[in-house]
Order: structure tokens, then C-alpha cells, then sequence
């Protein structure tokens, strides 16, 4: 697919995909005199998956060198209606006229940006600029919204500060307890289901909580099945239990929380008959949980997708912080909640400015502080800043209507959408789109001009992983002819509207206006560079730039140079416990000690006077909040949007499947992958299966208010017998998300993925 590279040694880098960002290393080849490709070659040094790749990384470099790949712009003709082949030039021109012509004839808003979680820090930043700079728009929102937005709004009620996971996932081998709550990792992201198996190794206990029994959850000591849609009352019932069993830790509550008496009102109204009644988990089980929970020292609590893609979204990832703050595990090594992030890069990428309200350096839109550094960065006046825009959903929706022209990078909404029949329609009324893709995915298909651009192993970025450490990928190809990368394109259309400066194509420098733009808010990059993150093998964040001003200034208070409410606040790791991966890297040596403080993976960044060493683990002194102390949220249980009724008698939720990645634009290119898995298939239990005639394989429509899905059916207990469940990585007739609710949290805007009702009806196909 592109030129050797230079060097001809392997290349470090990281997987294209999750946020596990496992390293990797590519090495260039050319079989039988073929175009230079590459192979993946095993990486052990990075602790974070230890040289373990799942099928998705190992086969990625097979999309670099798809024969479906684009090469060239593809421009939709009037005369004969269809994408056909044209030159960059035109293509571009055909852009910057569509978006401008827009924006004059209805106003700036009614011009739309949408990115991807898949997109670098770099491309995410400038994305974020080019919409409020170059296009002046407030509509701008990204697929992450769809990932964890609901842990990342818990994270902030209750922390001050949203970070994934606040302490490095190989903490999770070596606490007591861990809660895996709507997560099937062992599919998702197979590799750090090595940390829990250290973890039961060295005697910790794993509670998986899942409406089905999963892989992941085979392993676990304790699988809870709730009923979909009622993970907040089964959060509520354990706490409820921990009161009433006296296990509240009530020094930690005094001196490092606010708001228990209102959490603990809420938890005592779910006693265990009622939360059994609720979610259908047996009290034994409930008050084995507990038991388990916190009978160890330390324990964790981990949420993804399950409780995050509901309408309570937001409540129900509280409601499980509540039961860390309860029992005193947070805000020390070893114990705490965490978010498992789903994209390659969701932190990342509304960290630096790609979500509706949100500006570089996690800096909040509307605040007029934030707004002035971010625009002196970006040498505009605050005034020229657009507000807060839509949410992602909310931007489809308005598709065609108040926004009329969207340009999209690195995103499929047509099939990881909700209610995703209403958004292909939206998406066909737009008076003009453009989409940025590396293949022509469903949602390029639709577009008025299609730009083919560069893809990982091809151009240099940096990538924020579950953990809040940055990576750096670095290129090991060029592009094919014909291929530009998003920056390139990014700065090709600023320039033609009418901003020749600002948009540079090369990465590092992107990251070093990045770096200046994140400097005092709470996601501070200022003092990660590229050679930093390559010599220490990854960054954790928050990371000022340490001076004189800023050193004096965080030292005293933990508080920003220019008085902000910064990364100061939360880092609460001192330079000398830094080492985040200490077991890791004292390979053959005793584990590491909690803290780190035996490791030797900081080097010399730990040393005092020295840069700062990065934060990765964080609130271990304070939280990020005003006072230092977490807040309790004080949640109730709520049912789910749309509750099973005589007409749409089923649950339904949707997942994941080992072999396939989110929309399936790059993973259903790979024979390997396809072959794994083909297809949308019905999981449903036998006695559901019986009532409906049906056989294994028999084609299942699964029919919601929105439209209607038809797979085969695969017949399984592992499943609860009134819930059925289907991946959504496919388009067609079998695309999961044309059933889904779009309903919205109402902090997060969150759609409701994970719960609907309908019905299930035996088809032709
Ligand atoms: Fe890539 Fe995630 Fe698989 Fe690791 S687990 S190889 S990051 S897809």
C-alpha cells in the first residue's frame, strides 16, 4: 500500500483500535517483490498488554492494504448522480464551497462538524478548532458521545475531574476485589483480561454483573444477570446492604465525601426484596456480592457500555461511586472506580475539544476563563468562540433542518447511531456532505464528496488510552499515492476559507500548539512531549509543564499559575510514587510496592526540580472538586425509557462481538475477522425460542417502534430468558441500531443502546 519508510527496524507503535491502545511494533515487508506492507511483530515492553494482541490488532495492517481501500477523492456527479473519481483539488474546492455557501445562506450553525473516538489527539484538536475558527459553528459533536459519555459526566459530579480509569489498569491485578459491571472484556479487549486473571491468581475475587453470561463473565467468582435497564436499584441495593450490615467506612465518608445523607436516604428506599424484585438478582446474591466486596482490603469497581448506554446513565455509574465512596474505596492505591473507555481514543478526543461543549484541555465552553486562554492560543478574540453545541444525536436529528451542511471524520453513524433508519434518513436530506474515510463506509456512500485519507501505520499521533496515558503512533508507512491524512485535508480547507496559518499537516506541531492550548486546564498536556512519551513508552495526564510560576503555584495549593482550577487539584500522586506499571517493569524483581515507590519506570522525571512526572494515579490526597472532597449523588432508581409492554413484550440490548470493531468499517474488511464473525445473529433463551417456533438459525425479526432487525437466531442459555441480545457492528437488514431507543440522559445525552422493547416476530428474512 505505500513506500518503505525509512528505517527498516521494527516501529513502536499501538493498535488501530480500542482504548487499550496495545503496543505493538510494525515491520515493513514486501512479499514476493509486492508494495511495501507491514507485520505486526510482538511488543512486550509496554505493560498494558505485555505483547498480547487480540485477532482485531494482529490482523489490522490487512485494512492498510484492503483492495477496497479509497486512493482517490470521489466528487458525486449531477449529471449521472453517482461518486466518481476526482482530483484533490476539485474535491476540496467542492468542500470549503459547500460548507461556506451553507453557512452564508442559513447561518454558521447550520453547518455541522462530527468526528470519531478513533481520531488522533492531533486530528481531534484541530478538528475542534477548524469548526469554531475556520467555521465559526457550535455544531460540532463526536461518536464518543455514544462511549462513555455517561461515566465521564459521573466522573466530574463526583470527582471534579473525568479520567477513565484514575489509576493504571495493572492496579487491577493486584487489588482485592473487582466489580465488572456491563462489561464483556474478554471479547472487547482480550488482553487485559490477564489483569484479572492475576488477579484471581493471587487470591482477589471477580463479580461480573451482565444481563448475560458471557465469556467475561464465565470467569467470574460471583456473575449477577440483572435485568437490563436496572443496574442503578442493583448499585442501590448493595449500598443499601452496607449500611444496614455496618460496613460504611465512616471516617473516610466524614473526611473526604459530601452528600452521604441524601445517598443514603436514596440507598435505604431499595431494600434487597425490592431490588431483587427490580432486577431479578436473588438477595443471596445481593449480600454475597457484598460480602465479597468488602471483605477485601481493596476493591474496584469497573463500569462500560452496560450502565453508561442508558437513558440514567449518568445516575447509574453515581449510584456504583457511591458504593466506592460508602465503603472508603476511592481516593487511595489500589481501590476505586474506573471507566473501561471503548474508542481507540474517547478520552482523547473530547479532551482537546471535540465534544458540543467542551474546548482544549477538558476546558468547559461556557466558561469565560477557558474561553480567553483557548482564544489567545488560537489568536481570536473570545467573542469569535461559538457556545455550546448539540449533542451527537441531537446533531443527526437536526440534520437537514436547522444543520444543512456536516462534514464527518472518522465516523458511521449510519450504523452506530440509534434509531439509526431516522438518521440515514437526516443524513440523505442534508444539502451537502463530506466524509473523510479510509473506505466507503455505509455513511461515505451517502456523501457529496468523499476525501480517502491516511490510515494509522501511515502518520504519526498521539493516542490518550483508557488509563489518561498518551501514547505515541508512530508511522511505519507512507501513504499510497493519492491518500492525504486528515490534517492535511483539515489545513486544505482552512486555507480555502480563508485561514492559510494555523492548520499545519505535521502532527508534533499540532501537538505542541496542543500542548499550550491544554497548559492550566484540567487536562494538562503542557508538560508531555513527543520525545517524552517515546523514552518513557507513554504519558499519564494530568502533566504540567513545570516552571518556575507553575511549580510554586501547584506546590502550595494545587492550583494553577493563573489561579484556574487545574490538573493541580488532582494530582495527588508526589514525584517519587510515579511509577505507574512497577510490577511490569521490576520484571523477576518482588511486586511492586501499592504506590509504585519501587518502581523504576519514572526515571529520572521523578526526581525533584526535574519534569513533572505525570499523574497516574489520581485523588490519592484530594479530589478535584472545590473543597477536595467527592460529592455522593443522591440517585434513585427510574426505569428505563421504554419498558416491555403487551405489544413489545422483549428487552433488548446490544453489544459487542470478539471478532468486530464498533460500525465494522475497517474489521468487516478482513476476511479473518469476517470469517469469525460474518454476521448479526439473535441471541435469545430456549424457552423464548420455543414460545416463537423457532430453530437455531432461523431468521428472527426483532421489531422495535423505530423499525425492525432480522438476524438468525442463536439459541443460548447464557442469556436472560425475557431479554434478547444483538451485536450492532453491521449494516442491512440485520443492523441492531435501527431497533435501538434514542432516548437521552439528561446530563450526558447519552442514547439508551442498551435497553428497549420489542417484539420478535419469525421471518422470511
Ligand atoms: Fe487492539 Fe484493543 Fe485488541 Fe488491543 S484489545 S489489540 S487495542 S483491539
Amino acid at each position: 500500500p505505500g513506500e518503505h519508510s525509512p528505517a527498516s527496524d521494527p516501529v513502536d507503535t499501538h493498535c488501530p483500535y480500542c482504548s487499550l491502545q496495545c503496543g505493538m511494533a510494525l515491520r515493513p515487508v514486501a512479499p514476493d517483490g509486492g508494495p511495501v506492507g507491514v507485520e505486526v511483530v510482538e511488543r512486550t515492553a509496554f505493560p498494558v498488554n505485555r505483547g498480547a494482541l487480540c485477532g482485531k490488532g494482529r490482523t489490522a495492517p490487512a485494512v492498510l492494504s484492503s483492495r477496497v481501500r479509497l486512493t482517490e477523492p470521489l466528487v458525486r456527479r449531477p449529471d449521472s448522480g453517482r461518486l466518481e473519481p476526482a482530483t484533490w483539488e476539485e474535491a476540496l474546492d467542492r468542500i470549503a464551497e459547500g460548507l461556506a455557501a451553507t453557512g452564508r445562506a442559513y447561518g454558521r450553525d447550520a453547518v455541522g462538524v462530527f468526528g470519531g473516538g478513533g481520531l488522533t489527539n492531533e486530528k481531534a484538536y484541530a478538528l475542534g478548532k477548524f469548526a469554531r475558527v475556520v467555521l465559526g459553528t457550535s455544531q460540532i459533536d463526536y461518536n464518543g458521545r455514544f462511549c462513555m459519555s455517561s461515566a465521564a459526566a459521573a466522573h466530574q459530579r463526583a470527582f471534579g475531574l473525568d479520567r477513565g480509569l484514575p489509576f493504571p489498569l495493572a492496579d487491577v491485578a493486584r487489588t482485592g476485589c473487582v466489580v465488572l459491571v456491563g462489561s464483556n472484556l474478554a471479547e472487547t479487549m482480550p488482553p487485559a483480561l490477564r489483569h484479572l486473571t492475576e488477579l484471581k491468581e493471587a487470591g482477589g475475587r471477580l463479580i461480573v454483573v451482565d444481563p448475560r453470561r458471557t465469556r467475561t463473565a464465565e470467569q467470574a467468582d460471583l456473575h449477577l444477570a440483572p435485568r437490563p435497564g436496572t443496574d442503578l436499584a442493583l448499585a442501590l441495593g448493595l449500598l443499601h446492604l452496607v449500611v444496614a450490615e455496618g460496613r460504611v467506612d465512616e471516617e473516610f465518608v466524614e473526611r473526604r465525601t459530601s452528600g452521604w445523607p441524601e445517598a443514603r436516604a436514596a440507598a435505604m428506599a431499595h431494600w434487597p426484596e425490592l431490588v431483587e424484585r427490580i432486577t431479578g438478582v436473588p438477595v443471596p446474591e445481593l449480600r454475597k456480592a457484598v460480602t465479597m466486596f468488602c471483605g477485601a482490603e481493596n476493591s474496584m469497581v469497573l463500569t462500560a457500555r452496560g450502565p453508561e448506554q442508558q437513558s440514567k446513565g449518568t445516575d447509574t455509574v453515581g449510584a456504583w461511586i457511591n458504593l466506592c465512596l460508602a465503603t472508603g474505596r476511592a481516593g487511595r492505591p489500589l481501590s476505586g472506580y474506573g471507566c473501561l473507555t471503548g474508542q481507540g481514543n474517547g478520552q482523547g478526543g473530547r479532551e482537546h475539544g471535540q465534544k458540543a461543549d467542551q474546548l482544549p484541555g477538558y476546558r468547559k465552553l461556557d466558561d469565560p476563563a477557558a474561553r480567553a486562554h483557548v482564544a489567545a492560543v488560537w489568536g481570536v478574540e473570545p467573542d469569535a468562540l461559538p457556545g455550546p453545541g448539540r449533542s451527537a444525536y441531537e446533531l443527526l436529528d437536526a440534520l437537514g433542518r436547522d444543520v444543512r451542511a456536516l462534514l464527518l471524520m472518522g465516523s458511521n453513524p449510519l450504523v452506530s447511531a440509534p434509531r439509526a433508519a431516522h438518521v440515514e434518513s437526516r443524513l440523505r436530506s442534508l444539502d451537502f456532505l463530506a466524509v473523510a474515510d479510509v473506505v466507503l463506509s455505509e455513511t461515505a456512500a451517502l456523501a457529496d464528496v468523499v476525501l480517502p485519507v491516511a490510515q494509522w501505520a501511515e502518520e504519526t499521533g498521539t493516542m490518550t488510552n483508557l488509563e489518561g496515558r498518551v501514547v505515541l503512533r508512530r508511522a511505519a508507512l507512507t501513504p499510497p499515492p493519492g491518500v492525504r491524512t486528515d490534517l492535511q485535508v483539515l489545513g486544505g480547507l482552512a486555507a480555502r476559507l480563508g485561514w492559510e496559518k494555523g492548520f499545519p499537516a505535521d502532527a508534533e506541531e499540532v501537538f505542541e500548539e496542543l500542548r499550550r492550548a491544554s497548559a492550566g486546564g484540567p487536562a494538562d498536556y503542557s508538560g508531555i512531549t513527543y520525545r517524552r512519551i517515546a523514552e518513557e513508552d507513554g504519558v499519564f495526564w494530568p502533566c504540567p509543564e513545570r516552571t518556575e510560576r507553575t511549580e510554586g503555584a501547584m506546590g502550595a495549593e494545587g492550583t494553577e499559575a493563573d489561579g484556574s482550577e487545574g490538573a493541580g487539584r488532582a494530582d495527588s500522586v508526589d514525584a517519587e510514587s510515579a511509577d505507574p506499571d512497577g510490577a511490569e517493569r521490576a520484571e523477576g524483581a518482588e511486586r511492586a510496592h501499592p504506590d509504585g515507590a519501587k518502581g523504576t519506570g519514572s526515571g529520572s522525571a521523578g526526581r525533584a526540580g526535574g519534569p513533572h512526572p505525570g499523574t497516574p494515579r489520581l485523588f490519592l490526597d484530594r479530589f478535584a472538586t472545590d473543597d477536595g472532597r467527592a460529592r455522593f449523588a443522591p440517585v434513585g432508581h427510574r426505569p428505563a425509557a421504554e419498558e416491555p409492554d403487551a405489544e413489545y413484550p422483549v428487552l433488548l440490548t446490544t453489544g459487542r462481538v470478539l471478532a468486530q470493531y464498533q460500525s465494522g468499517a475497517q474489521t468487516r474488511r478482513v476476511a479473518e475477522l469476517n470469517e469469525a464473525a460474518p454476521g448479526p445473529y439473535v441471541q435469545l433463551h430456549p424457552r423464548l425460542a420455543e414460545r416463537l417456533g423457532a430453530d437455531e438459525g432461523a431468521p428472527i425479526a426483532v421489531v422495535s417502534r423505530r423499525g425492525r432487525a432480522v438476524a438468525p437466531a442463536r439459541i443460548s442459555r447464557d442469556i436472560r430468558p425475557d431479554t434478547v441480545f444483538m451485536p450492532f457492528h453491521w449494516a442491512g437488514p440485520g443492523r441492531a441500531n435501527t431497533v435501538t431507543n434514542p432516548a437521552l440522559d439528561p446530563v450526558s445525552r447519552m442514547p439508551e443502546f442498551k435497553v428497549c422493547a420489542v417484539r420478535l416476530e419469525l421471518s422470511e428474512g
